[in-house]
């Protein structure tokens, strides 16, 4: 794998307005510092631990995502660098994430994952859950978190009309939700296998791991 040739290859490829966020869990340090060198600045995680250690230790303009599912009690951890956690699922999770961003000071962005995929393997809430949470008075007083869009992933199959679809389904959930609360101006969706269908599809925010890093090695 040549990372900053791959790196470079996304930018001239991604449209202007699609942003890329290199996902590097299991990967070590220096792979990261390669891709850093070619100019990347957003990188995601899914390991609460994982992104902490490695925020530690590398340049402190990289802006770290959280793309995996959150555990309550680990939000504390991430809450003074986190950049955008991308799977918020609950009102109670926002609560967490609320509260430890005012013992900070500080702002977090997040996205609601919606489940668009068949499987039941994945997380996420439906549009009507994320809706109620929007319109939550809990959710209105929230004044150190906030909601600036929507993520999803879509199934694992090689059949792109159903994954086409998919992403279809959520921009059009998307859309809608945009016109009650303008704030909400990020699409998350698209990895490795199917970044193309949901950039045509609409998203604005790709999450690539294995075709920048390689393949992943999980011990
Ligand atoms: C690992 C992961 C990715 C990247 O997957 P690739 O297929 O390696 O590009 C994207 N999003 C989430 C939520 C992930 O956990």
């Amino acid at each position: 794998m040549n990372i900053s040739e791959n790196i470079k290859k996304y930018r001239d490829d991604l449209p202007e307005n699609v942003k890329l966020v290199a996902i590097s869990k299991t990967k070590p340090n220096e792979d990261i510092l390669e891709a850093y060198e070619a100019g990347q600045r957003i990188f995601g995680e899914n390991k609460i631990q994982e992104m902490t250690d490695k925020w530690e230790a590398l340049p402190k303009d990289i802006e770290w995502h959280m793309v995996g599912h959150v555990q309550r009690n680990k939000v504390k951890y991430m809450a003074p660098f986190v950049g955008l956690i991308h799977a918020v699922d609950s009102l109670k999770l926002l609560k967490e994430i609320n509260k430890q961003a005012k013992k900070h000071e500080l702002l977090i962005k997040c996205l609601l994952q919606i489940k668009i995929a068949e499987e039941d393997s994945k997380f996420g809430i439906s549009a009507e859950e994320a809706e109620e949470i929007l319109a939550s008075e809990a959710y209105q007083k929230m004044k150190n978190t906030k909601v600036i869009g929507l993520m999803g992933m879509a199934t694992f199959t090689d059949d792109e009309k159903q994954v086409s679809s998919e992403f279809q389904y959520l921009k059009k959930v998307f859309d809608k939700l945009k016109e009650s609360y303008p704030a909400l101006e990020e699409l998350s969706m698209g990895m490795s296998g199917d970044y193309k269908l949901a950039v045509a599809n609409g998203s604005s925010m790709v999450r690539i791991g294995s075709s920048i890093f390689g393949e992943r090695n999980y011990n």
